[in-house]
């Protein structure tokens, strides 16, 4: 059955070099590129932005946002994000200091989605007190509302951005 294509939001985090791709930003590029050759058809993307390292690591974070169309639901989506990591190498470490790459589901068009096995909620548990994803995603997702608070991502990004 070939379902009507969907959106997410999609969050792409680094902090670790990589042998061949080198810096976060260029790792950042490099998996936007292997988003669409598995057929996750980029419909936006923010810029890149650098944010300051949180937990133990001392390693800045390169973090950019994407909205995506595809068929996926979205547990099949999940396994190839995870798909898509395993490539830019394993983690090492805690999982707060050394990330080769890290993508994460933030909305889906169709509204909140909850999964045990695995483990997947979406909206993102986190997204609401992340400002490095809310600033890259408000960039291109401004008016996409959170479908538990019923702000929009704008909304809530502002809230972050007081002082
Ligand atoms: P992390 O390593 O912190 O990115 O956590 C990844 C794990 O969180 C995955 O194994 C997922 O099963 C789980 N997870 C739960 N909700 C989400 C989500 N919205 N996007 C990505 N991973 C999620």
């Amino acid at each position: 059955m070939i379902l009507p294509a969907t959106c997410y939001l999609i969050a792409l985090g680094s902090n670790q070099r990589h042998n061949i791709f080198g810096r976060p930003e260029h790792i950042i590029s490099a998996a936007r590129a292997a988003l669409e050759q598995q057929g996750l058809h980029i419909l936006k993307q923010s810029k890149t932005v650098s944010s300051r390292p949180i937990g133990p690591s001392h390693r800045r974070y390169a973090n950019s946002a994407a909205i995506i169309e595809t068929a996926l639901s979205p547990v099949p989506l999940l396994n190839l994000l995870k798909r898509i990591e395993s490539r830019f190498g394993t983690r090492k470490g805690q999982a707060w200091s050394r990330r080769v790459l890290d993508l994460d589901i933030i909305l889906w068009s169709e509204g909140a989605f909850s999964a045990s096995y695995p483990p997947l909620t979406i909206p993102h548990p986190m997204m609401r007190e992340r400002p490095f994803v809310l600033q890259p995603a408000a960039e291109i997702a401004a008016k996409w509302r959170d479908p538990i608070s019923g702000l929009t991502i704008a909304q809530i990004a502002a809230r972050h951005s007081r002082p």
